[in-house]
């Protein structure tokens, strides 16, 4: 014993008792049962608090999608490092670890993961039940004031004051603080870059446009884009009251996150609604349709399963009668269409909400972190985890793995180095 502490003891404190830093704190116990003490100091009066109102308040835990490079693809900020990451743990790691505490997970048709009960209580309770057994200090409503890195001090090198006289000792630290200005402002005063934080996952709000009036209709496999830049979001693609949603415009806003923020998210989108159907592909389509379905109405013979009053509407934009047949249609029709089509555009102006999900994008660089432990490059024995990094996920259960993924190898290097 020095200074009235055990030598082969470690003090670890996790910052924030969210989804990473529970999972990491009974992950390392789950490596190494002794010789280590962990406090996890959260700040507001409950642990777990976005888990519990996730996904609905069903938790979408993780995603059925078990190929590392596929999977390291639906992360805008964060593909490189977690390709790797992947391979130390992954979903297929997530569903098993849940399924040996009497989790079960099941997938439903787009892929997301819930446990089977539809409750983000379940999830809470298997965490909840794991800190207790494993004995790990929980304190709730506690708020650190600042954080002191003081190399060689026998009592700890980390110091953690609380208020403006407590302080605390600890050996290791580790940051599961989510998306937090205040912690951002100290770890960049002990040396590391921060991205400066932008949301993602939202909405699109256009301006007044009467397809609004078909809010509730969707389209299973849409093309979306900012007009001025770039590369096109495909999937399906749901009218809203206020504009555009679903799995291409979230996909959307997440990629775009940055150059949105930057134009205030008023810019012009174009949609192709036959997704990855080029304009000379769909026109050469609709010439076909002239010779193959010449006594039907345009209006009752779709090219694609776009809803009728949707197809209807991309026939009254053309300036094409309802009533018209196939065989009438015109070369100058065929042409609008297809560039209503293929090329309709919409003047985004404002963010939207998406109350299932949504993340910051930005955090602590990625560049100031080594993925094999989750150890910060500038300050030995601080550790980062989850959404507190610049990595953030598209929707559907991504942003959790990432939490699962990194508080693992987090709590791996953690346990291995406690001699
Ligand atoms: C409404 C909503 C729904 C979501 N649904 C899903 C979903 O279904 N699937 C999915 O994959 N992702 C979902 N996400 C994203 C997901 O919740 C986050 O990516 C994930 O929670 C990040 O985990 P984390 O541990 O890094 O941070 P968090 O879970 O945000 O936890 C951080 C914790 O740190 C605490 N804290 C902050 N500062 C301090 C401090 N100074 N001292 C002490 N404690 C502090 C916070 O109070 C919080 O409890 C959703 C997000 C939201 C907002």
């Amino acid at each position: 014993m020095a200074n009235g502490k055990n030598l082969s003891l470690k003090r670890l404190a996790i910052l924030g008792a969210g989804a990473s830093g529970c999972f990491a704190a009974i992950r390392i116990k789950e490596f190494s049962e002794q010789n280590i003490e962990i406090t996890i100091f959260e700040k507001s009066k409950e642990a777990l608090s976005k888990l519990r109102i996730s996904g609905g308040g069903r938790c979408n835990v993780t995603h059925n999608l078990f190929d590392n490079e596929i999977l390291s693809k639906k992360y805008p900020r964060g593909e490189k490092e977690l390709r790797w990451a992947f391979e130390i743990f992954q979903p297929k790691d997530t569903i098993e670890w849940f399924k040996k505490r009497d989790v079960l997970l099941k997938t439903e048709a787009d892929g997301r993961m819930f446990p089977v009960t539809d409750d983000s209580i379940t999830i809470i309770s298997c965490f909840l039940d794991e800190i207790k057994k494993n004995k790990i200090k929980l304190v709730l409503e506690e708020q650190v004031s600042s954080i002191f890195v003081e190399d060689g001090n026998p009592k700890g090198k980390f110091v953690l004051q609380f208020g403006s006289d407590r302080v605390e000792n600890f050996d290791l630290l580790l940051i599961a603080t989510g998306s937090n200005r205040k912690v951002w402002n100290w770890m960049e005063a002990l040396g590391h870059k921060i991205i400066s934080p932008v949301p993602s996952l939202f909405t699109l709000a256009i301006e007044k446009s009467d397809i609004v009036s078909l809010a509730g209709l969707s389209v299973p496999n849409a093309a979306i884009r900012l007009l001025q830049k770039g590369k096109p979001q495909i999937g399906p693609l749901l009218i809203t009251h206020w504009g555009f949603s679903g799995p291409a415009a979230l996909r959307l806003s997440a990629f775009e996150a940055r150059s949105l923020f930057d134009l205030g998210y008023k810019t012009e989108v174009e949609v192709n609604w036959l997704g990855e159907n080029s304009s000379i592909e769909v026109e050469s389509k609709l010439a076909k349709y002239k010779s193959d379905f010449k006594l039907n109405k345009i209006a009752n013979q779709k090219p694609s399963d776009i809803p009728s009053r949707l197809w209807e509407w991309f026939l009254i934009k053309s300036g094409i009668n309802l009533e018209k047949k196939w065989a009438d249609i015109s070369k100058v029709e065929i042409k609008n269409l297809t560039e209503v089509l293929t090329r309709s555009r919409f003047q985004m102006v404002a963010k939207g909400v998406f109350k299932e999900e949504f993340v910051t994008a930005g955090g602590i660089s990625r560049k100031d972190i080594d993925f094999k432990s989750m150890q910060s490059k500038k300050i030995n024995h601080l550790y980062f985890t989850g959404e507190v990094i610049d990595i953030d996920g598209i929707t559907g259960g991504f942003n959790f793995q990432n939490a699962w993924t990194t508080a693992s190898i987090a709590a791996k290097h953690i346990a291995s180095n406690l001699t």
